[in-house]
């Protein structure tokens, strides 16, 4: 049996011959799923479209922000997080996000639910662990505060699949920052280093404080952001190419969440 949501990935491979499922079943009405709750910890349901992303009440600054830059607006009012978390393309725009956020994705089955931190989701490029006898209903995550963005390279600005894409937050209560890679590896990555030395400088300078970041700070960061990276060459791009712009999106980002307290 497979799902189709908002059928954006799901079409594409049943036009390209790469799945011919017996039994679909469509789960785009379902309305427990576009659920969408946040107070200080936020529950997203699977259902929830890119184009619902756009609103204030979101949850992440930096989800809005990488809805915005998903598709076309077609795609955006059809495509959704729980695609996109099944999908589990490397370059899925929601996914970087989920990592730096420390979300949990939420699987049910008649089993029961069980909740696997995005940090153990991902195996593999469109690889992970949801069992065929599972749905995705969400994710969910502690509300970080504004202190956050995404970034994404491509080909041009709009309708691309990235070449490297980058979730920065800085959790300033919880007193953590979070880095995912997208594009740059088999899975989303974290750049941990990276994490540590913000993390340490923002610890040093008081974490509630508005900072002005050193150049000398900012490139370190962007270095370590790309020292993460395990890229290849790929028809998107080189893996010299996508290094070179993970440490500019890296330095760009902090400089850009440093002073939003
Ligand atoms: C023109 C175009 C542009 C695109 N641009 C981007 C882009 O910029 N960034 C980006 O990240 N993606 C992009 N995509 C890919 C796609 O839009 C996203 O991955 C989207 O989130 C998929 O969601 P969907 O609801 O359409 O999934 P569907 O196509 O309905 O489903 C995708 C897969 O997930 C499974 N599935 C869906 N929902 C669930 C669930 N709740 N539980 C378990 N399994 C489920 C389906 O069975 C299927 O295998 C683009 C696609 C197209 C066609």
């Amino acid at each position: 049996m497979t799902l189709l949501a908002g059928g954006t990935d799901l079409m594409v491979d049943l036009n390209f011959g790469r799945k011919r499922p017996e039994r679909v079943v469509a789960i785009d009405r379902v309305p427990e799923l576009s659920h969408l709750e946040g107070n200080g910890h936020v529950r997203m349901g699977a259902g929830v479209t890119y184009t619902r992303m756009l609103a204030e009440d979101v949850g992440s600054a930096a989800l809005r922000e990488a809805a915005r830059t998903v598709g076309s607006p077609q795609i955006r009012n059809a495509g959704t997080l729980g695609g996109n978390i099944a999908t589990s393309s490397p370059a899925g725009d929601t996914l970087p996000v989920l990592a730096a956020l420390d979300a949990v994705v939420v699987l049910r089955s008649k089993q029961g639910e069980r909740r696997v931190p995005f940090a153990q989701f991902m195996t593999g490029p469109k690889k992970n662990v949801r069992r065929a006898d599972e749905l995705v209903v969400g994710a969910e995550w502690d509300d970080a505060g504004p202190a956050q963005t995404f970034m994404k390279v491509g080909t041009r600005n709009a309708m691309v699949i990235a070449i490297a894409g980058l979730a920065l937050v800085v959790d300033r209560p919880r007193r953590r920052v979070g880095v995912g890679l997208g594009s740059c590896g088999p899975t989303i990555l974290r750049a941990p280093q990276a994490e540590a030395f913000a993390a340490a400088i923002f610890e040093a300078h008081g974490w509630d404080r508005h900072l002005t970041p050193s150049d000398a700070e900012l490139k370190e960061f962007g270095r370590l952001v790309a020292t993460a990276a395990r890229p290849i060459d790929d028809v998107r791009g080189t893996a010299a190419y996508r290094r070179h712009v993970l440490a500019v999106m890296g330095e760009r980002a902090l400089a850009r969440v440093w002073s939003i307290t």
